[in-house]
């Protein structure tokens, strides 16, 4: 493995030690080993799904460079001074550097020092340049965007073209294209024009439509306390095999010890269980119909058992990524599971002290788990926007928001009349909320971009407690401008703004702040759709 510090043997090394990331996201792993094996890849994955790791990794996992082609000059700049601020070594070619960077980028290629180097299609035109980089040590070529390549595509960019020459100059230096939009049509194109016929294809769609999401309010102690809870689930999933995810070693063991006394086939596994021992329940779960398995995080790496039928999540999962992963281990087979997470608001202070989540970064991540588990939108939806697939006309086939058990077996009708599949479907569609949405972030704005949605909403709804009085926002002209709607109701648009990227959290994870989209829907009164969610009655 690479010299690029100690500690480093594969790529899941580089994810976290160099990216500073948990988990993968889903195809990034399958699209990394791909490039790795030396194969050719084919990459369809939503904007913000994390294209830019699956060339980054598998470029840092060996020495020599990764040749990334975009057309996207602004987007280049920004990556580099990521991969600057991370220690990567790396640069660009195109248009709007001058001759001096231009010459100093080419004797650091010349020595060695670049890992990534990101070029503009039109910059590759030159053959000088082409045949300057065949002399160096060239390991993979990234092209992003490719569907600019196909003429068939939307955004067919002639200057792509000349990417079909560079191949030809390398046609054993494996090849990745990605691209968020491409038909079919335009996939094989893209394949073809770049002779990857033998290469392998992901085209991500990230749902796992047979897993049923629901996350259900931890109990307290006097309500029976969490491992009845987790009993009384797996007492629904009878003779099923199931994962049970604790936080900490401690806690896997002493469920285990509990479902035990209850009769249930449970055995713990961590990595802090001696070797031989670890083997003997890992096999007894994947051989043994029924059994559960109740383990820290350090489970379920290689694992593929297809009939898991249920996940539970005892403790908040430090970040979407790895609940997503975690809980995907249900159903591999198709058939219907369930993903239950017992989820309590104190969860986020007993994380902070059993975790080292003093960073930001970890923090920030471990509040989106917390807004999801908190949301009141579409489970599945919510996590599919997180990993940036769009959800338009997602139909949503079962979580605890959409769906409820009993929907499973008939469907039921409301007290109003309206069915549940009736309701499933008007929450699938957007909303005009353009007036409300107005309101909204004027006040995100106008109390100064530092303040939670609770605080907003205080200040919508005209609330008379001392912190609003106090910050003088009595006189905003947003006061009590909200008091039409119920503060659950703004609170769930609070959430669909965040959802469809109008608020962001600011660095301390719980100031809202308004983004570039809402700052010009506001400017130029746009039309705000957001997806529609159930009004509290
Ligand atoms: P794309 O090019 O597909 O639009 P990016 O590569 O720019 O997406 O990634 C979008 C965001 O997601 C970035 O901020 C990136 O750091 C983050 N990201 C990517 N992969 C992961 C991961 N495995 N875990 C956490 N964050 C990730
Ligand atoms: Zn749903």
């Amino acid at each position: 493995m690479d010299v690029l510090g100690p500690g480093i043997h594969n790529h899941e090394d580089v994810l976290h030690k160099i990216f500073g990331l948990e988990s993968y996201r889903p195809f990034q792993r399958e699209v990394i080993e791909t490039l790795l094996s030396g194969k050719d890849c084919l990459a369809v994955l939503p904007t913000g799904g994390g294209k830019s790791l699956c060339y980054q990794i598998p470029g840092l996992c060996r020495p020599g460079l990764t040749l990334v082609i975009s057309p996207l000059i602004s987007l280049m700049a920004d990556q580099l001074s990521w991969l600057e601020k991370l220690g990567i070594p790396s640069a660009t070619l195109n248009s709007t550097i001058n001759q001096k960077e231009y010459k100093s980028t080419l004797s650091d290629l010349r020595k060695g020092v670049i890992r990534l180097l990101y070029a503009a299609p039109e910059t590759l035109a030159s053959p000088w340049l082409r045949d300057f980089l065949s002399e160096l040590p060239l390991q993979f070529i990234a092209v992003d965007e490719a569907h600019c390549i196909s003429q068939w595509g939307h955004d067919f960019r002639p200057e792509y073209r000349e990417i079909r020459s560079l191949r030809t100059k390398f046609p054993s230096v494996p090849c990745l294209a990605l691209t968020a939009t491409a038909t079919p049509g335009v996939q094989r194109d893209i394949m073809r024009t770049l002779g990857m016929e033998k290469g392998l294809r992901y085209v991500a769609d990230f749902d796992r439509p047979n897993i049923h999401f629901s996350v259900l309010p931890r109990s307290t102690a006097s309500q029976g306390g969490w491992k009845n809870q987790v009993y009384t689930l797996c007492r629904k999933h009878k003779d099923q095999s199931g994962i049970i995810y604790c936080m900490t070693r401690k806690r896997t063991e002493e469920l285990a010890v509990f479902l035990q006394s209850k009769k249930l086939q449970a055995m713990v596994y961590h990595a802090g269980l001696a070797d031989k021992l670890r083997k003997k329940n890992q096999k007894l779960f994947l051989e043994k119909q029924g059994t559960i398995v109740v383990a820290t995080i350090a489970f379920g790496m290689g694992i593929n058992k297809p009939d898991v039928r249920f996940v539970i999540h005892a403790d908040l999962p430090k970040t979407l990524e790895n609940y997503y992963q975690e809980v995907g281990r249900a159903g591999r087979d198709g058939e219907p599971a369930a993903g239950y997470l017992l989820y309590s608001y104190s969860d986020v202070f007993r994380l902070k002290q059993i975790m080292d989540l003093t960073d930001s970064q970890g923090m920030k991540e471990l509040y989106k788990v917390v807004d999801w588990a908190d949301g009141q939108t579409c489970r599945r939806a919510a996590l599919l926007n997180h990993f940036g697939q769009k959800t338009g006309d997602l139909n949503c086939t079962g979580c605890d928001v959409c769906v409820t058990d009993e929907d499973q077996k008939e469907p039921v009708k409301k007290k109003n009349g309206v069915s549940r599949t009736q309701e499933k479907q008007s929450r699938n569609k957007t909303v005009n909320r353009t007036i409300e949405a107005q309101k909204f972030l004027s006040c995100v704005y106008r109390t100064g971009q530092r303040f939670g949605t609770s605080m907003v909403v205080n200040v919508l709804l005209g609330s008379r407690s001392q912190v609003v009085r106090e910050k003088g926002f009595t006189s905003l002209t947003t006061y009590g401008i909200g008091i039409d709607r119920s503060r659950q109701w703004w609170t769930n648009l609070s959430q669909a703004l965040e959802f469809e990227g109008y608020v962001e959290r600011d660095e301390h994870f719980s100031g809202l702040r308004l983004t570039d989209k809402a700052r010009i829907a506001l400017k130029n009164r746009q039309e705000i759709s957001l997806p529609s969610f159930v009004e509290p009655e």
